[in-house]
């Protein structure tokens, strides 16, 4: 296996000082660990908490130029986003995975797609919407991804969930899917193959100076509450929903972040029974939502409200369940209960604020902001479009710099992305179930061969965690000893995943992700016994939505 600093390593290595330091582990900072250390700056990175477990972990899981947006006559973001698209798609095969869109069309929708079609106009919506995608379709420019047209007859045949009343057909466009947390992970990793050092559990605390030039930051290790200093060249803000306040600290950022949540119901498998995505084409709010397929199941969301709560853990409301509810069923032949949501997640976007109106028709562009002090701020974005941010805030860099170093990430594949044959020769003869091979290859790549060994040398870690879930215990071994996984409630929400699936399903895994990771990391029983309580604390704040 290949054996990445520990996070003791990692933490001396940050305290020798490095030219650039990123503060964020979320996909925007390391985007930009990534871009740095592939462009040969000495880089660091520091994450307060674990690896993507803000609003990177949160998304809908969607690869896209933002369908949404065209109406909205965004046109660069949504051509961006599908030029992103097209690159990750290239670069992270093993991650990104081209995924269908069926676009129902309905008699009298007044909205779709976010559009409000005056009554005398409602039969030429098709049209219009055609026309969107014919538009999507060029910025695209993928022929295996051009939209189609479904009959009524076709839709009853192959989209059985929709509901037939009403129904006059469908179009089908193209975007993909990608795990936010693997994605994020993927790239941290390569980052790291490039020479970054990242570290967890590692908080920025004050900028450091000099004749107010912003010269590092002070660190503090959050597993010990101990400080230390790291001196750099460059310090990148990439703390998304955080980053006003992180800005705040070299005085006066020129721009505002404002927080909208989103919701997400994860529904229980066999809920949906279409393999691909589901679009709702209007809601009472003037979007659209989606029904995606994640993990073996399907993950409906999103809500799109202003926010001023808690940033760190931002909840699912009974009233968000029944919207997306409300909503969904508005369109399924079956209409969807509680019963069939197993679990739910809310993420917090950080839209770069515009002067006022609602958050959810600002757009989604990104901003670089460079401080009188230097400290450099990426604020705003996509998931789907960090590798441009990445690019565009190391420009930054190279330009105060004045030096020459090239952008390298447009052509640089992913770590997993090389060997994908090898590895699935691999799994095909684990003797590893169909499910589980497919989910160790879409989530770790050729990397999965590390995985293969640990099972190898101890044949329980390729049992599932919890069954009917495609997990396996030597996950999180992997995630200790590879990925600095550090907490019993990380494994269960961000590295497993197990906790945003099924919770109660994960009550089963619990006592053995928490055995694995105190012989991992040495816990002793008390250890243990308060990692329970800190992640039972958690879970039960999560399930609020249960009233
Ligand atoms: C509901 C919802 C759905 C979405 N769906 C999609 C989608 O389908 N496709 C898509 O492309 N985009 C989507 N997005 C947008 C996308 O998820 C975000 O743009 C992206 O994840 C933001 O990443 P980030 O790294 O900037 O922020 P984060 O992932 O939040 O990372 C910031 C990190 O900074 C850390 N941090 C904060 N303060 C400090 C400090 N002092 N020291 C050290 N670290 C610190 C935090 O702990 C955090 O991990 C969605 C967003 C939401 C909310």
């Amino acid at each position: 296996m290949m054996m990445p600093l520990s996070r003791a390593e990692a933490l001396k290595g940050l305290e020798r000082g490095v030219e650039v330091l990123v503060i964020g582990g979320g996909i925007t900072g390391a985007g930009v660990a990534l871009d740095a250390a592939s462009r040969g700056y000495r880089v660091g990175l520091v994450e307060r908490a674990d690896y993507s477990g803000g609003t990177s972990s949160r998304s809908t899981k969607l690869v896209h130029g933002g369908i949404r947006y065209l109406p909205q006559g965004h046109l660069a973001l949504v051509r961006e986003g599908l030029r992103e698209r097209g690159r990750l798609l290239r670069l992270a095969p093993h991650l990104v995975h081209p995924l269908s869109f069926v676009v129902p069309l309905y008699a009298g929708l007044r909205r779709p797609l976010g559009v409000r079609i005056p009554s005398l106009l409602r039969s030429f919506a098709p049209l219009g919407i055609r026309m969107g995608l014919a538009a999507y379709d060029m910025f695209a420019r993928d022929p295996r991804l051009r939209h189609r047209t479904m009959s009524r007859a076709q839709v009853e045949r192959d989209v059985p969930d929709l509901n037939p009343n009403g129904l006059r057909g469908a179009l089908v466009y193209y975007d993909a899917r990608a795990d936010d947390v693997r994605l994020t992970h993927a790239v941290l990793a390569t980052a790291r193959a490039c020479g970054a050092v990242t570290c967890n559990y590692a908080a920025l605390t004050a900028l450091l100076r000099e004749g107010g030039r912003v010269t590092g930051a002070a660190v503090e290790d959050r597993l010990t509450g101990s400080s230390f200093e790291v001196s750099a060249r460059f310090v990148v803000n990439a703390t998304g929903i955080w980053g006003e306040q992180v800005a705040a600290l070299d005085p006066k950022p020129e721009f505002r972040i404002r927080h909208s949540k989103g919701a997400h119901l994860v529904l229980r498998p066999g809920a949906v029974a279409h393999k691909e995505a589901i679009v709702i084409p209007e809601t009472d709010d003037g979007r659209l939502a989606f029904i995606v397929p994640w993990a073996g199941r399907h993950v409906l969301g999103t809500t799109d409200d202003a926010y001023d709560g808690d940033l760190s853990s931002p909840l699912v409301s009974g009233g968000d369940v029944d919207y997306l509810l409300d909503h969904a069923n508005r369109y399924l032949r079956r209409p969807l209960g509680k019963g069939d949501v197993t679990a739910a997640f809310a993420g917090i976007r950080p839209l770069v604020a515009a002067a006022s109106g609602p958050t959810s028709v600002m757009g989604r562009d990104h901003h670089v902001a460079v401080s009188p002090g230097g400290l450099i701020s990426i604020v705003g974005g996509k998931l789907t479009g960090y590798r441009a941010m990445a690019e565009d805030t190391v420009d930054a860099i190279t330009a105060r710099d004045g030096s020459r170093r090239q952008c390298r990430t447009a052509s640089l594949p992913l770590t997993g992305a090389a060997g994908l044959e090898q590895a699935r020769t691999a799994l095909s003869a684990s003797g590893l179930a169909a499910d589980q091979q497919t989910h160790l290859l879409e989530s770790y790549g050729a990397q999965c061969l590390d995985l293969l060994a640990l099972m190898r040398a101890d044949q329980a870690l390729a049992s599932r965690l919890v069954p009917g879930i495609a997990v396996t215990a030597a996950e999180v071994v992997y995630a200790c000893r590879a990925e600095q996984a550090v907490t019993l409630a990380d494994c269960m929400f961000l590295r497993t995943r197990l906790a945003v699936l099924d919770t109660e399903a994960a009550e089963d895994a619990v006592a053995a992700v928490a055995s694995l990771m105190a012989g991992e990391l040495g816990w002793d029983a008390a250890e243990t016994h308060r990692q329970r309580q800190t992640y039972e604390a958690r879970r039960d704040r999560e399930r609020a939505y249960l009233g």
